[in-house]
C-alpha cells in the first residue's frame, strides 16, 4: 500500500457541451465525423496489450448509411479467447497487488483523456457506429463515461475507508481484495459509456477482465481501448475479444477461474447465461458474481391533475430520443380520458416538427435504428398494429431501409391494456398509449404494476400529492428508477444510480458504490497485540 491516506479529486459531473451553431465543439466533431467517415479502419482485438488481427472479419457500417463501410473488425477463434483468459490471469499476479492510488491514477487519466483530446473522436465514433445525434453521443460517450470513471474512483476510496471497530488489544482491518480469477464483461450496443464502464469498474477494483463488446459497437469500443492504453492500463488487464458470442461465452464459462459476469443486454441472453453458469457451478473455484442489467418496458402514467404539455414532452423525449433504444425509454403510457385529446395534440405537433436522417445533419432529432434485425422486428410490430382490431397507429408507422434503417417515430393507441406492444420490449421508436377512465386511478396503477415482466424505469405525473403518494406506494416494485413529473430516461452517474429488478436485472446500480461491491471479496485481518499464553479463563479459578 501507499505511504499516506490520499484523497482523490472530488468527482463532479462532466458539463454537457451544447454544440450550438457556430460553436468550436460543433465544428470539431463534424470535421472528425467527416474524416472518420472517409477512412476505413481495421479494428483488432486487444490481447495482452497487443493488437491481434485474424483475417476473419466482420463489416462495420453506419446504421444510417448501411452501404458505406467504415472498415472491418477481427474475430477470435477459441484459442484466442483462451489466450485472453490466460493472459488476464497472468496479468492478475501484478495488477491485483497494485496500490489503489496507481489504479485510480490510470482511470482518472482515462477520464481526462476523454474529456479533452478524445472527446470529438469518441463522440464522432458513437455517431457513426450507433447513429446517435451529437447530443446523444455527448451525454453518453463523453459525459457518462467520464462520470463513471471519476465517480467510481471516489466510490472505491469510500469503500476502502469503511473499516470495522478495533480495540486497544486488537487491530481489525478489512482488505477489499479483487475476486480470485477473472471477470467476463459483455456489453450492449446502445451505450458507449456502458461499454467502457463494465470492464473498467471491475478493473479499477483490482480485477482482470475479458471483455466482449457488441458487434454493433466495436467501432466506438476501439476508441475506448485506445484511451485505456494511453491512460496506462497495463497489458492483459483488460482484453477485448470479438466474434461469435456463443463460442466466446462457452470458452470463458468453461474456465475454472471464471469469477464474475458483468453483463448489460437483453433479458433472455442474460437468463441463458445465468443458466449456463448454474449448470457448470461445480467447474468454478469460487462462486461467480453475476451482475446483469437487462431489458425494460418503461412506463409513463399520468394522473388527471397533471399538466398535458409536460406529459406530451416527456413522451416525445422519453420515447423517441436515440430512436427509443435506451433501456429506460418510455414505451407504454397510461393517459386519463379527460386529458387525452390535449396530450395527443401536443404529441402530434411534436412529431410533425421532428426530422429524421443522418446524425451528421444536426437538424435531425431521430436517426436510424441499430441494424436490419432490429428494423425488421420493429416493422413487423408496426404492420401487425396496422391490421389488429384493438390497435390503431395514430402517428408515424412508416419505415424505409433503402439507405439506412429508418423507422418513423410511431404512436400506437390501444383499447387493450395487455396489447402485445404494451408488454413486449421493442427497443425502437414505438410507443403505445392506453387511455384509461379518469375514475380508475387505483386500478390503472395496478395495471401498470402487473403488465409485463420488467421493472426498470417508470414515471408518474400528478399535481395531486395524495395521488402521487398512492403511485409511489403502488409502484414500489415496478421500477428500479422511478421519476416524479419527469421523463423516465437520462439517469446521471452519481445522481441517479441506475438499474431495475424483476426481469430487468440484478439491480446492482451502475454508477454507484453498490456496483463496485460486487467486484470485491473482503478479507478480514485481525492482529492481536499481546497474544495469550494460558488457555485458562479467570472463571476457572
Ligand atoms: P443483446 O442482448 O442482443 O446483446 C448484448 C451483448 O450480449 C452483446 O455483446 C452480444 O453480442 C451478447 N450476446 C448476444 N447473444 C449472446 C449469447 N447467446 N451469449 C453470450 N452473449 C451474447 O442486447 P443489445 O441489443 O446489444 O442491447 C439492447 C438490450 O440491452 C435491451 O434489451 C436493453 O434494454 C438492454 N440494456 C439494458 C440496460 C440496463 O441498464 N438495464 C442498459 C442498456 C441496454
Amino acid at each position: 500500500m501507499g505511504k499516506g491516506f490520499y484523497e482523490v479529486p472530488v468527482a463532479v459531473n462532466e458539463p454537457v457541451m451544447g454544440y450550438a451553431p457556430g460553436s468550436a465543439e460543433r465544428e470539431e466533431v463534424l470535421a472528425t465525423y467527416k474524416k472518420m467517415y472517409h477512412s476505413r479502419i481495421d479494428v483488432p482485438m486487444f490481447i495482452n496489450g497487443k493488437e491481434v488481427e485474424t483475417g476473419d472479419t466482420g463489416n462495420m457500417a453506419p446504421p444510417h448509411d448501411h452501404q458505406h463501410s467504415l472498415g472491418v473488425y477481427h474475430k477470435a477463434d477459441q484459442s484466442l479467447v483462451q489466450e485472453a483468459i490466460d493472459t488476464a490471469l497472468e496479468a492478475r499476479k501484478k495488477w491485483s497487488k497494485m496500490p489503489w492510488e496507481q489504479r485510480a491514477g490510470i482511470f482518472l487519466r482515462a477520464a481526462e483523456l476523454i474529456a479533452g483530446p478524445y472527446r470529438a473522436k469518441i463522440n464522432a465514433a458513437t455517431m457513426l457506429a450507433q447513429s446517435k445525434t451529437v447530443h446523444q453521443a455527448e451525454i453518453d460517450a463523453a459525459c457518462e463515461l467520464i462520470d463513471f470513471l471519476r465517480f467510481n474512483v471516489q466510490f472505491m476510496t469510500e469503500i476502502y475507508a469503511e473499516q470495522p471497530e478495533s480495540t486497544s488489544g486488537a487491530w481489525n482491518r478489512l482488505e477489499y481484495r479483487p475476486l480470485e480469477g477473472f471477470i467476463y464483461a459483455i456489453t450492449p450496443f446502445n451505450f458507449t459509456a456502458i461499454s467502457g464502464n463494465l470492464p473498467a469498474s471491475a478493473a479499477l477494483m483490482g480485477n482482470v477482465v475479458v471483455w466482449k463488446p457488441s458487434d454493433s459497437q466495436v467501432y466506438s469500443a476501439k476508441v475506448i481501448m485506445d484511451v485505456f492504453r494511453e491512460a496506462g492500463v497495463p497489458a492483459g488487464v483488460i482484453n477485448m475479444v470479438m466474434g461469435d458470442p456463443v463460442m466466446i461465452t462457452e470458452t470463458v464459462l468453461a474456465s475454472p477461474d471464471f469469477s464474475g459476469l458483468h453483463f448489460t443486454g437483453s433479458t433472455n441472453v442474460f437468463k441463458d447465461l445465468w443458466k449456463k453458469i448454474g449448470t457448470q457451478i461445480h467447474t468454478y473455484k469460487t462462486y461467480p458474481r453475476i451482475v446483469g442489467e437487462t431489458g425494460g418496458k418503461d412506463f409513463i402514467v399520468a394522473h388527471p391533475t397533471s399538466n398535458p404539455k409536460q406529459v406530451a414532452t416527456a413522451i416525445t423525449r422519453g420515447a423517441f430520443e436515440f430512436q427509443g433504444q435506451k433501456c429506460s425509454a418510455a414505451s407504454r403510457c397510461y393517459i386519463p380520458a379527460s386529458m387525452w385529446n390535449e396530450v395527443e395534440g401536443y404529441l402530434k405537433a411534436d412529431l410533425a416538427s421532428i426530422s429524421m436522417g443522418s446524425p451528421e445533419d444536426l437538424n435531425n432529432f431521430v436517426t436510424a435504428v441499430i441494424h436490419e434485425g432490429s428494423f425488421d422486428k420493429l416493422a413487423s410490430f408496426i404492420d401487425q398494429a396496422k391490421s389488429d382490431s384493438d390497435a390503431q397507429i395514430i402517428a408515424g408507422g412508416n419505415y424505409d431501409k433503402s439507405k439506412g434503417y429508418f423507422i418513423e417515430p410511431t404512436v400506437i393507441k390501444t383499447d387493450n391494456p395487455k396489447y402485445t406492444t404494451m408488454c413486449t420490449e421493442l427497443f425502437g421508436p414505438v410507443v403505445t398509449i392506453y387511455v384509461y377512465p379518469d375514475n380508475q386511478w387505483s386500478e390503472t396503477l395496478q395495471l401498470v404494476d402487473e403488465t409485463g415482466e420488467y421493472a426498470l424505469t417508470g414515471a408518474v405525473f400528478s399535481e395531486d400529492r395524495y395521488a402521487l403518494e398512492e403511485a409511489v406506494q403502488a409502484l414500489e416494485n415496478a421500477a428500479g428508477n422511478f421519476y416524479i413529473n419527469d421523463k423516465p430516461t437520462g439517469a446521471v452517474v452519481g445522481q441517479q444510480p441506475f438499474g431495475g429488478a424483476r426481469g430487468s436485472g440484478t439491480n446492482d446500480k451502475a454508477g454507484s458504490k453498490l456496483n463496485l461491491y460486487r467486484w470485491i471479496s473482503p478479507r478480514m485481518v485481525k492482529e492481536t497485540f499481546v497474544t495469550p499464553t494460558d488457555y485458562r479463563y479467570p472463571f476457572l479459578g
